[in-house]
């Protein structure tokens, strides 16, 4: 099928996901070689390519659940076959297809951005989506699919053809040349930090501590990623980083990151189901304990049901605050349904505290808080041998030693799709 219409505007929709692997290549940098390449042979591209994550619990994916798009302005029928095959190609070449898991899948779509297929795209970040419906739509709405192997890539490249962006961020991803990857990552650590000093919050997340955030831990062509507000920020922000090894090419996306798109507000906790991220109000039932690991968990409550919410060991210091909360805390949470129904938390806002006492025995009249004499058998002063038959426990309220308001997971154990408080 050749879907390029005379009739229609000539704008082509060209969405690209499933071609990497977890041992190399990444979909960011082939749609970037792939648009470099285009405009090289005298194509004309329109605005950003997106970089949109999808449903971080999507069972299939390798690292991020991250999927490209594009658009090309076409001045003929020609142009569209020739831009359909070159991208075919290229796909076809640079994925990582000896890979049982990479099913590459690319999506070109001619027509308007339409009420189903944003539906269509919110699901996919909320929800799990089949290769079959997916196909089902893309006939619906006149969009051409092309499978390799399997496939799957079409579900993330016709989501992130119709992603709905009112909020969006950038990202400039900056590429290692090839003789690098794998080897460990030679950027100036001093520059980040300056350039955190200099662009946050325009740009964030680029340093945690000792940590550089900006930079990938895996085999990937990515030498590192600068994510923020606006295209001028993040480019800015490229300018002030030394690196000691050379970036073959880099290219700004626009995102769906750290915007709480894959959030949806639950009714109820017991309406809340496994593989989906949610906003939900609750009081704090089982106070936190720690699990081997170092993870901290404790359960929420709102009546209908109960869920176990956890602050895993590498959330760091947010484990500090979640140790804090009490039985009766309410809170609001954020974050995602994992396979055996935990909460993975990304951000908590404490609406109130609950009021803690710590019991004590009565006072002896001596001024010697006095022990009990053995269960039912009241108190006993052991300075002045006073003997209390009924006596009350007094009680004293304890000061909290975290306050109502809004708390976050630090930038390293951050998901891709999760809003920063500073965002807000
Ligand atoms: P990277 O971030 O390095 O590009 P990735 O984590 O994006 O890799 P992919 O290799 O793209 O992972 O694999 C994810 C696969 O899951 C793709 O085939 C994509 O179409 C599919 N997928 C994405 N979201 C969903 C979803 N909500 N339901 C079902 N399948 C999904």
């Amino acid at each position: 099928m050749n879907i390029y219409s005379e009739t229609m505007n000539h704008l082509l929709y060209v969405g690209i996901d499933d071609t990497d692997s977890s041992e190399g290549m990444c979909t960011t940098y082939i749609g970037s070689v792939i648009m470099d390449e285009l405009k090289d042979y005298g194509f004309q591209t329109e605005g950003y390519p997106r970089l949109i994550r999808l449903n971080p619990f999507a069972r299939f994916k390798t690292r991020g659940n991250g999927a490209v798009s594009f658009k090309l302005n076409l001045k003929s029928k020609t142009e569209y076959g020739k831009a359909k095959k070159f991208i075919l190609d290229r796909v076809e070449e640079l994925s990582e297809l000896e890979h049982e898991n990479t099913n590459p899948g690319v999506v070109f779509y001619q027509g308007k951005i339409t009420p189903e297929l944003e539906a269509f795209s919110l699901k996919t970040i909320r929800n799990i989506v089949s290769i079959d419906e997916t196909q089902k739509l893309a006939e619906e709405i006149g969009a051409e699919i092309y499978k390799f192997k399997i496939g799957r890539g079409i579900i993330g490249a016709l989501a992130a053809i119709g992603c709905p962006l009112k909020d969006k961020t950038y990202e400039l991803l900056a590429y290692r040349t090839p003789e690098n990857y794998g080897k460990k990552r030679k950027i100036d650590r001093e520059s980040v930090e300056k350039m955190d000093g200099k662009t946050y919050p325009q740009t964030f997340d680029n340093v945690d501590g000792d940590y550089i955030t900006i930079e990938p831990h895996t085999p990937c062509p990515i030498l590192y990623g600068i994510r923020g507000e606006s295209p001028d920020a993040v480019l800015k922000a490229h300018e002030m980083i030394k690196s000691y090894e050379p970036v073959e090419r880099s290219a700004v996306f626009v995102t769906n990151q750290h915007t709480d798109l894959h959030l949806l507000k639950a009714e109820n906790i017991s309406q809340m189901e496994r593989f989906k991220c949610y906003i939900v109000r609750g009081i704090v039932k089982e106070p936190p304990h720690i699990i081997m690991g170092g993870h901290v968990i404790f359960s929420l409550d709102d009546g209908s049901g109960s869920v176990e919410c956890a602050a895993y060991e590498p959330t760091k210091e947010f484990r500090n605050i979640i140790k804090e909360l009490r039985r009766g805390d309410d809170l609001r949470v954020y974050g995602g349904i994992g396979e055996k129904g935990t909460l993975n938390l990304e951000k908590i806002e404490i609406l109130d505290l609950e009021k803690v006492y710590q019991t004590k025995n009565p006072l002896c009249k001596c001024g010697k808080r006095m022990k009990s004499a053995g269960k039912g058998k009241g108190y006993k002063c052991i300075k002045c041998g006073r003997k209390l038959r009924k006596g009350t426990k007094n009680f004293f309220e304890l000061k909290r030693n975290i306050k109502k308001g809004f708390y976050e997971v630090p930038p390293s154990a951050r998901r891709h799709l999760s809003k920063p408080l500073v965002r807000d």
